[in-house]
């Protein structure tokens, strides 16, 4: 273990931000047990795990928490059970973890496997818990499902937000006395011989900085191998580029699963006020930070649900979004169909490198698992006897009891949609969020999100730029995408990180250009002229368009 507590360390580490960026010469910090790099679900499961144990550690995270993430279901469909059996047997002992440690970003619902004309209803013997029923009775719980549907399966499914789950669970890292820091992106390694000795950073306020400890692990997802390539080492991965089309209602109480032209599986899922619609996966070779959505995607993903559910076609999408996933290499499968399994490597014994680890693959529900795992490596070269102790710990807003939506409204002052939609983020923290003075005034109207909530999210969550908000607290989720929120955004924000007028101009351009990449493929010519019309009040498109 490390000779100083993460208290003090905490302290020293809030110092260094201010610290001259100007200088060439990094900053030095000395003394962690474990750095962590990447603040996905992983890395940020991986810090809270250690961090539990009384391990001081350091996260780190390029972009924003749970930004590389693009996942929101938990089972994952049928086909996540013929794909990798084992995998999808974990990832259902895990949904029960998540579900108890986290019930207010969870949902659950039902999922319709439907039958068409012609094709055999899938076998499932034993398997997840489902039932048979006939298309009439399909088409009752779903009266939008074809008149072509013959039969249908019912399963249990879980959605989950996880830009909050990610933002949880390093939230109770903090708590549990670890740093954590967004938009600071490791650059290289610290090396002593063959040993990894710590990392190289440039801060959030751009300036550099060198930080040591015993142990690195590298939980970069889709980065590792670039992470791993900085000590010499080849980390093989797969990368499948996953795209999402998002519609702002709820289009149906049942998450349906439908198969693509290609046989690839597509989920249309309720979450909260939204449905997802995803994903189209196809081999990525180009670097993961700018994956593309295209409308081919769009088309393609809405093509195959309708096949069951045609009025699908009724809605209009609001946005489409891309991420690239990593899965452990394999030849000759197709990208939707990767192995689901996780590897922790050790590369002392890997590769005769100390002090460093690799966490890769994995599904979303197999996170807090694959946290336990690598923990469990860290403390073994560490000499840390404690176990982990994840797996019945509830996660910040899961603790207390959550007033009901009714009650904080009537109490706040607030609508009772922009009550629920902040117990959904919140849990039984969301009184705490609304100590500010400025609770009941709306951001933005659509997606009912509070003044209050956003000042919170800047001062309490590491919300630093529009994008974060957006992560954190649903800015510009909802179906105005942003043209009637995010300038009121900007002034909220801008207030308390001190931004000048031409900071919070820039802030909306900003925004709006790293918006713009998922908004272009699910416009039709209706939307192109409405786009053109709301960039044309605002003077001008954003820089870079
Ligand atoms: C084909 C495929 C299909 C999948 N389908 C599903 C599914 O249906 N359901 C499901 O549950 N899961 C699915 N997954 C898995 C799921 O996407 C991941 O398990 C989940 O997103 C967790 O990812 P992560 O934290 O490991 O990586 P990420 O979320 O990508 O996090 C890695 C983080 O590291 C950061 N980073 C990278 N480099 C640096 C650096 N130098 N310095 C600092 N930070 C850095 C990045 O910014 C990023 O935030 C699928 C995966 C694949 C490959």
């Amino acid at each position: 273990m490390g000779d100083r507590g993460p208290q003090k360390r905490g302290r020293e580490v809030g110092r260094m931000g201010a610290e001259d960026p100007s200088t060439d010469r990094p900053n030095r910090l000395s003394g962690y047990d474990a750095i962590v790099v990447g603040g996905g679900l992983t890395g940020a499961a991986i810090a809270r795990d250690l961090a539990l144990r009384g391990v001081s550690v350091l996260l780190l995270e390029k972009g924003d928490w749970g930004g590389g993430a693009s996942s929101w279901t938990l089972h994952g469909g049928p086909r996540s059970l013929e794909v990798d059996w084992d995998a999808a047997q974990l990832a259902r002992q895990e949904t029960a973890h998540i579900a108890a440690a986290a019930p207010h970003l969870v949902r659950r619902s039902a999922m319709l496997v439907p039958v068409l004309t012609g094709e055999r209803l899938p076998a499932l013997p034993g398997s997840v818990p489902h039932m048979r029923v006939p298309g009439g009775e399909a088409r009752r719980l779903e009266p939008g499902l074809s008149p072509h549907v013959t039969d249908a399966l019912v399963l249990e499914e879980w959605s989950v937000d996880p830009h909050r789950l990610a933002w949880a669970n390093v939230l109770d890292a903090v708590r549990s006395g670890a740093d954590a820091h967004n938009h600071a992106r490791v650059e290289g390694l610290l090396r002593e011989g063959a040993r990894v000795t710590g990392v190289r950073y440039q801060a959030p306020d751009g300036s550099r900085v060198e930080a040591r400890a015993r142990a690195v692990v590298n939980a970069a997802g889709p980065w590792a191998p670039q992470v791993a390539a900085l000590a010499g080492i080849d980390v093989p991965l797969r990368l499948a580029r996953a795209v999402q089309v998002v519609f702002d209602r709820q289009l149906s109480g049942l998450a349906i699963s439908a198969e693509a032209v290609d046989g690839g599986e597509v989920v249309l899922l309720p979450h909260g006020g939204v449905t997802l619609l995803g994903s189209a996966d196809t081999d990525h070779y180009g670097d993961p930070e700018a994956p593309e959505a295209l409308p081919d995607d769009v088309d393609y993903l809405v093509q195959a649900v309708e096949q069951v559910f045609p009025s699908v076609r009724d809605h209009r999408p609001v946005r489409a979004a891309a991420s690239v996933r990593a899965a452990l290499f394999q030849w000759s499968t197709p990208a939707g169909d990767l192995p689901r399994r996780f590897e922790v490597m050790d590369h002392e014994r890997r590769d005769r490198v100390p002090g460093l680890f690799t966490a890769a693959g994995g599904t979303l529900p197999l996170y807090r698992l694959v946290g336990e795992r690598t923990a469990d490596a860290v403390c073994g070269r560490l000499g840390v006897r404690a176990a982990g102790t994840t797996a019945g710990r509830p996660l910040p807003g899961a603790a207390g009891v959550a007033p009901p939506a009714r009650e904080l409204s009537r109490d706040h002052g607030i609508p009772a949609l922009a009550a629920a939609r902040l117990l959904g983020r919140h849990g039984s923290e969301a009184t705490e969020v609304l100590q500010d003075a400025r609770r009941g005034r709306l951001v933005c109207r659509c997606e009912a999100l509070t003044e209050a909530e956003l000042v919170h999210a800047a001062r309490q969550e590491q919300v630093r730029t529009l994008a974060d908000a957006f992560r954190r607290v649903g800015l510009a989720a909802g179906p105005c995408g942003g043209a009637a929120c995010v300038e009121r955004a900007a002034e909220v924000l801008g207030r308390e990180l001190g931004w000048s007028l031409s900071q919070r101009r820039d802030a909306c351009r900003d925004y709006q250009t790293s918006a713009w990449p998922g908004r272009a493929p699910v416009l039709d010519r209706w939307g192109w002229a409405q786009e053109e019309l709301a960039y044309g009040a605002r003077r001008g498109w954003p820089v870079g368009l």
